[in-house]
C-alpha cells in the first residue's frame, strides 16, 4: 500500500475521506492503519475506547492492525492533535477524537464519557496555554436521577478544583 490513500471496502466512503482528509491537513501519511483508527473514531459520537477496544473494533470490522502498530499510530494521531488521550476514573488510558476543543464528561456511577463543549478560558499564568485538557467528573443525567451527590462524593484529592455548581 505504500502509505497511499487507503479506503476499505467496508468503510463509509465520506467518513473514510474524511478521516484521510483530516491526516493530510497535519501532514500525515494516511496509512491503512491511521486511516481505520481515525475513521473507528469518527464513527461514533463521544467514542472514547481504550486502545485494546479501538483495536478490537478496527481488526473486528476494517483492516488488521497490530498492537504495536494501533499503540504507534495513537502517539502519531496524539502528537498531531487529531486525538485526544486522558486517564479515566478507574486509571486507564481513553482515547478520542480532538477535532474541536471540549470538555470530557465522566460519569462517577456508570462510567460514560461525553464531550461537552469548552467555554472560553481565562489566562491562568505566564504560560502560552495552545490546548486544554478538562476532565469533569460528576453525575450524567441518568444517574443524577438515582444516585445523589452525597452517595458518590468521594474525597477529592487537594490538587483538584472543586465545581461550584
Ligand atoms: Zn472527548
Ligand atoms: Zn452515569
Amino acid at each position: 500500500m505504500n502509505g497511499q490513500k487507503f479506503i476499505a471496502a467496508t468503510m463509509n466512503p465520506d467518513l473514510a475521506e474524511k478521516a484521510v482528509g483530516l491526516l493530510r491537513e497535519v501532514d500525515i501519511q494516511p496509512t491503512k492503519q491511521r486511516v481505520a483508527i481515525l475513521y473507528a473514531l469518527l464513527s461514533r459520537p463521544n467514542y472514547h475506547p481504550y486502545a485494546e477496544v479501538l483495536e478490537m473494533d478496527v481488526n473486528q470490522s476494517l483492516v488488521h492492525v497490530g498492537t504495536t502498530t494501533i499503540y504507534l499510530s495513537l502517539r502519531a494521531l496524539v502528537e498531531a492533535g487529531l486525538v485526544e488521550s486522558f486517564v479515566d476514573r478507574v486509571g486507564k488510558i481513553r482515547y478520542g477524537l480532538a477535532l474541536k476543543p471540549h470538555i470530557n464528561q465522566e460519569c462517577y456511577t456508570c462510567g460514560i464519557i461525553e464531550d461537552a463543549p469548552m467555554p472560553s478560558l481565562p489566562a491562568i499564568s505566564q504560560w502560552k496555554g495552545t490546548r486544554a485538557h478538562i476532565l469533569v467528573r460528576g453525575l450524567c443525567p441518568t444517574c443524577a436521577k438515582i444516585f445523589s451527590d452525597e452517595q458518590v462524593h468521594k474525597p477529592i484529592p487537594a490538587q483538584y478544583l472543586e465545581l461550584q455548581p
